[in-house]
């Protein structure tokens, strides 16, 4: 019998909340490894905010969401410019090493990482596992490596790095680094081929992540999803509204957070089956969007339907009212989405009050007035305005441009990556600029 172990590090960074955090990609290949081979699994959630050995228990909103906790922890040098604490978020390292000793000893060791100026969490997770286990193989998955592959082999620690979503490829690959027979070679090609993630494997299971697709078939200049996912794919609705009830029955889940990038999209055929599947199955539900919610789709019949099924914590993508930052970046939106939107959704009971609005922060063509008047816009239209900071991503169209303005190196420390960093090092608009921005939003 083989061990493997599932591991979501740390994240260290200058802030971070439980935004309905969950290591999604690693509980799909947990479902994976459970159903297609007879190694035993065990996982590690450095991200647990409900650990029984925490000595303070996380205050948690009623939908969820919740901080971390925290250490402060030194800063790298190459964020000195930066006047902001920096953290490690998670269960402190001695909970992570009770957590070692509780297992057996792995065969196999899989960590996931998401953000590339995260990757200190994984170093971390390498240089303790070394230290307790020894020589045990290492692979590395998530979107940090499948981005910056190089990096990851040359800086994580990891042996192995993993490149796409595992199910294209995961099983084979453990089969030759176990060199075991057992375990089958099998790849999916669709997503309604993967058994469902492993929720067991969670301690709190109050608001649980759905994916219903997989990439976006729009190309915004700033966006990693195209470069992540070459193809738009969509699950069929029954697999979705089967697993959200069987998540409900076995788990007692009443929060459903959707990750999907275009959640609306095709929505006569996709999302409006899947809801008027659950509505019918009248399960006390709610649900919750935190990527945001393309505005063009919401007309007033998905806008009742929405409200029918019980969405909570709407959060729309807006990204901005400049036509030319519209143009450059985000072909998905026009200025005049957002209030035809808005009506339909409160036509439909909402309060426009409680709709978030996603608005982009430090995109290169941007300034502060430009982002300022946005910001005054939503808010004139009765909505709230969230900020959504820029981080740039190697391989984007805003990368490359920035790379040949000498804005950013080509091989600079990921570190630079962070959303936080722009207005230190190469934005259009100052720190005390940026902090205004933030006061006009509280
Ligand atoms: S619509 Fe959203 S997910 Fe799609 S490319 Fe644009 S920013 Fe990315």
């Amino acid at each position: 019998m083989k061990n493997i172990l599932l591991i979501n590090p740390w994240i260290y960074d200058f802030t971070a909340y439980d935004f309905w955090l969950k290591p999604l990609g690693l509980l799909y290949v947990a479902s994976l490894l459970k159903k297609h081979t007879q190694f035993q699994i065990s996982f590690i959630d450095c991200l647990d905010r409900h650990h029984s050995l925490l000595e303070k228990k996380s205050k948690t909103r009623p939908d969820g969401r919740g901080p971390f906790p925290k250490e402060q922890v030194p800063k790298p040098a190459v964020l000195k410019d930066v006047p902001r604490k920096y953290s490690r978020y998670g269960i402190p390292l001695s909970i992570f090493n009770h957590e070692l000793e509780q297992i057996p000893l792995p065969d196999l060791v899989l960590i996931t990482c998401t953000m590339t100026y995260w990757y200190p969490g994984v170093q971390i997770v390498a240089e303790l596992i070394r230290k307790k286990f020894g020589p045990v193989p290492l692979i590395l998955g998530g979107v940090y490596p499948s981005l910056m592959p190089e990096h990851a082999r040359s800086t994580s620690g990891a042996d192995i790095v993993f490149q796409g979503p595992g199910e294209k490829g995961i099983l084979p690959l453990i089969r030759d680094i176990l060199g075991d027979s057992s375990c089958p070679a099998s790849q999916f090609e669709t997503l309604d081929e993967v058994p469902w993630p492993d929720f067991s494997l969670l301690r709190n299971k109050e608001t649980l992540p759905l994916l219903t697709s997989r990439g976006c078939p729009f190309k915004c200049s700033f966006c990693a999803v195209p470069l992540l996912f070459k193809d738009f794919e969509q699950r069929s609705p029954s697999s979705v509204i089967d697993e959200i009830e069987y998540h409900y029955r076995q788990h007692k889940v009443r929060n459903f957070a959707f990750y999907d990038d275009a959640l609306l999209l095709n929505r006569d055929r996709q999302i409006s089956s899947i809801l008027n599947g659950v509505i019918q199955k009248k399960l006390p539900l709610h649900f919750h969007t935190p990527n945001g919610l393309h505005v063009r789709e919401i007309d007033s019949e998905l806008a009742a339907l929405l409200k029918r099924a019980n969405f909570q914590s709407l959060f729309l993508s807006q990204e901005s009212f400049d036509e030319k930052v519209l143009k450059d970046s985000c072909p998905k939106v026009s200025s005049e989405d957002l209030e035809k939107a808005l009506v339909n959704l409160e036509r439909a009971g909402y309060r426009r009050e409680d709709i978030n609005v996603y608005l982009m922060v430090g995109l290169p063509e941007q300034d502060a007035s430009g982002i300022r008047e946005s910001i005054f816009q939503v808010q004139n239209l009765g909505a709230k305005p969230k900020l959504a900071y820029f981080s740039p991503v190697p391989g984007t169209e805003v990368w490359h441009n920035l790379v040949a303005k000498g804005c950013i190196d080509q091989d600079a420390d990921p570190l630079l990556h962070n959303k936080l960093v722009f207005p230190y090092y190469w934005g259009n608009f100052s720190s005390q600029e940026f902090e205004s921005l933030k006061d006009l939003v509280i």
